[in-house]
C-alpha cells in the first residue's frame, strides 16, 4: 500500500471498529491506488480518499413486526447513503441474518465505484436488515417489508436514494416495499425503487441483468485471448437470481454449467444444469438445492461437504456471497486448469484467492466490474420511469451489452494506462475512483 494511504487506512479502522468486511473492501481499493496517488497528488490535498471512505449518511432503525402466531419480533434496519457525487444514492437492500453495519458499509463502498464504472448518473448506497426470510410465510414477509418501509420512506426518493434488491430481496419484496411507500406518501413515484414488476414500472432484462452481465464480462475477457465460452465447463456457485441467469447465458453460448449451490451444499450435474428444474426448485418452491438432485435423476448428485470449487472447469462464476472462495479453493481451481473467474456476487473471492489468480495469469474480473449489469439495468429502469416509457427486451439487452463492453474496455484501458496491463482489479478501482474523486473535487468540500 502507498505510504501516503497508510495513515488514512488507520483512520478508517479507528472510525469503524470490528467491521472486517468493510476494511477488506477498503484495502482492496487502496492497494490499487498507489499509482493514482503518485500521479495525482492534488487529489490528496482535498482529503478525497478519507472523504470517500466516510459515508455521507448512515441510518439505523428499529423494524418491529408480527409473525403469523401473533408474536412480535424486532430487527434492525440499515441504509448507508455513501456517496452522491455522481447521482442519487443507488444500491440494493439485503435481508439476511449476517447483515450488520460492516456488511452494509462494505457493500455501499463497492457500490460507489461499481456505479461509477457503469457510466450512468448514480451515486452509491446500500441497505438491509438482519431479518432472516427463510421459512417465513408470504404474510410475514409482507408485514416485515411494510414495517421496514414505514421508517425508510422518509430517507429515499427518486432524486435522493433509490433502493433495489440484493440477497433476500427480490420482486416480491420490492412489490411490498413499493406498495407501502405509495400508501404512506400518496405518490406514484416509480423511480423510487428498481426491480419492480413489469406491469407497474419495472424494466425487461432487470431480472436477468446481473447474471447475464457477469457472463458478458467473461466473454469480453476471454476475447482478449482469442477464446470464447463455447464447449467450456463452467463452475457456478449460488442458486439465486444472479446464478440462475449466469447459467442461462453461459448455456446459450454453448457452455455447460455444471454446478449450483445454496447454504446447505451444492449439486453437480454432468449433463449441465437443467434451468427449468433449478428455477422450479429455487424460485417457485423456495426449496433446498438437494431437491434438484433428487428430481433430476442419475446425471446429478447433491454434495453437502466441500464446495463447488472442487469441481473441475475452465471458467468460474462465484455468484453466492462474500468470501465464499478462499485461497485454498483458488489453488484447487488452478490445479484443475481454470482460465477465467468473473465475480457475479460482491467480493466472493478472498484477498488471498484474488492474489493467487492474478499471480497465475488467470483472467480475473472483480465484482464491481463484472456484476455491474444489475445496477446498470436499474439505471435503465430509472430512465424508462422518468420518460414514462418501457423498452423492448432486445433493445434493453442491447443497452446492457454496450454497458458491459464499456466497463470491460474502461477497466482494461485504465490498467494499461497505469502500467498494469490485464489487471482488471486495478483498472476497475482506478477508473471508478478517478471518476468519483473528480466530481467530488468539482463540487467542493
Ligand atoms: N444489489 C445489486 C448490486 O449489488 C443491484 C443494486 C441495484 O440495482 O440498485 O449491485
Amino acid at each position: 500500500m502507498h505510504e501516503k494511504l497508510i495513515p488514512i487506512r488507520q483512520i478508517v479502522t479507528a472510525r469503524n471498529p470490528g467491521e472486517s468486511e468493510f476494511h477488506q473492501a477498503v484495502d482492496e481499493v487502496f492497494e490499487s491506488l498507489g499509482p493514482v496517488v503518485a500521479r495525482h497528488p492534488d487529489l490528496l490535498d482535498s482529503a478525497i480518499v478519507e472523504r470517500i471512505c466516510e459515508p455521507e449518511r448512515q441510518i439505523i432503525f428499529r423494524v418491529p413486526w408480527m409473525d403469523d402466531q401473533g408474536q412480535v419480533h424486532i430487527n434492525r434496519g440499515f441504509r448507508v447513503e455513501f456517496n452522491s457525487a455522481l447521482g442519487p444514492y443507488k444500491g440494493g437492500l439485503r435481508f439476511h441474518p449476517s447483515v450488520y453495519l460492516g456488511i452494509v458499509k462494505f457493500l455501499g463502498f463497492e457500490q460507489i465505484f461499481k456505479n461509477a464504472l457503469t457510466g450512468m448518473p448514480i451515486g452509491g448506497g446500500k441497505g438491509g436488515s438482519d431479518f432472516d426470510p427463510s421459512g417465513r410465510s408470504d404474510a410475514e414477509i409482507m408485514r416485515f417489508c411494510q414495517s421496514f418501509m414505514t421508517e425508510l420512506y422518509r430517507h429515499i426518493g427518486e432524486y435522493t436514494d433509490v433502493p433495489a434488491g440484493d440477497i433476500g430481496v427480490g420482486g416480491r419484496e420490492i412489490g411490498y416495499l413499493f406498495g407501502q411507500y405509495k400508501r404512506i406518501t400518496n405518490r406514484y413515484e416509480s423511480g423510487v425503487l428498481t426491480g419492480k414488476g413489469l406491469s407497474w414500472g419495472g424494466s425487461l432484462v432487470r431480472t436477468e441483468a446481473t447474471g447475464y452481465g457477469a457472463v458478458m464480462f467473461a466473454e469480453e475477457m476471454l476475447k482478449t485471448r482469442g477464446l470464447d465460452l463455447e464447449g467450456r465447463d463452467v463452475i457456478v456457485s449460488g442458486s439465486g437470481n444472479v446464478a440462475i441467469y449466469a447459467i442461462e447465458r453461459a448455456q446459450s453460448l454453448g457452455a455447460k454449467a455444471l454446478t449450483a449451490s445454496d447454504s446447505s451444499g451444492y449439486v453437480v450435474d454432468s449433463n449441465g444444469i437443467d434451468l427449468e428444474l433449478l428455477k422450479q426448485v429455487k424460485e417457485v418452491e423456495r426449496a433446498r438445492i438437494s431437491e434438484y438432485a433428487e428430481r433430476r435423476g442419475s446425471s446429478a448428485r447433491f454434495v453437502s461437504d466441500g464446495s463447488v470449487w472442487d469441481v473441475p472447469g475452465t471458467v468460474a462464476l462465484p455468484c453466492a456471497t462474500q468470501n465464499e472462495l478462499n485461497g485454498r479453493q483458488a489453488k484447487t481451481l488452478l490445479e484443475n486448469g481454470i482460465l477465467a473467474v468473473a465475480e457475479g456476487a460482491n467480493m466472493p473471492c478472498t484477498t488471498e484467492a484474488v492474489r493467487r489468480f492474478q499471480e497465475s495469469d488467470v483472467l480475473f474480473a472483480p465484482g464491481k466490474a463484472a456484476n455491474a449489469g444489475g445496477v446498470a439495468t436499474s439505471a435503465l429502469e430509472m430512465q424508462q420511469n422518468a420518460s414514462r416509457d418501457s423498452w423492448s427486451f432486445d433493445y434493453t439487452q442491447q443497452r446492457l451489452r454496450e454497458i458491459m463492453r464499456g466497463i470491460h474496455d474502461r477497466c482494461a484501458e485504465t490498467a494499461e494506462e497505469f502500467g498494469m496491463p490485464g489487471n482488471y482489479v486495478a483498472g476497475a478501482n482506478i477508473a471508478g475512483f478517478l471518476k468519483v474523486a473528480r466530481a467530488m473535487v468539482a463540487q467542493g468540500i
